[in-house]
């Protein structure tokens, strides 16, 4: 079973602390830059949960989300957002577009990994490290 979480984020500092903390708890991380080579890498890697910034250049998040919902392949895919908007409506959108839940930046390091482990389906597999 995979332990591989696809980060789908174009800021260094954002993809460095994700990656620190869930490599941490024992999941592989793997990343994209942007939304079309998220799409891709997602068909490629299988993985079991995605995280997706919603401020990308290009595709923003909103369409990544919706074309992630438009492959059935993908479609089963837990997608989290991971945003710093806070305007009234964005959560909505967010969940408009297909994404299962909605985490607010800045990242809490503490909650974090928890946080991203709630989304998971009953029964995944989860490294030794993850909440149960
Ligand atoms: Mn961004």
């Amino acid at each position: 079973m995979s332990r591989r979480i696809l980060l789908i984020e174009d800021n260094e500092q954002n993809r460095y602390l994700v990656t620190f903390l869930l490599e941490a708890r024992g999941w592989e991380v793997v990343h994209a830059p942007d939304g079309p080579s998220g799409v891709a890498l997602a068909r490629e890697t299988a993985p079991v949960l995605i995280l997706l910034d919603i401020q990308l250049p290009g595709m923003d998040g909103y369409a990544v989300a919706q074309a992630l919902r438009a492959d059935p392949a993908l479609d089963p895919i837990p997608v989290v957002a991971v945003t710093s908007y806070a305007m009234p409506g964005d959560r909505e959108r967010c969940l408009e577009s297909g994404c299962n839940g909605y985490l607010e930046k800045p990242i809490d390091p503490q909650a974090f990994p928890a946080q991203v482990e709630a989304f998971l389906p009953p029964g995944a597999a989860r490294p030794e490290g993850a909440v149960p």
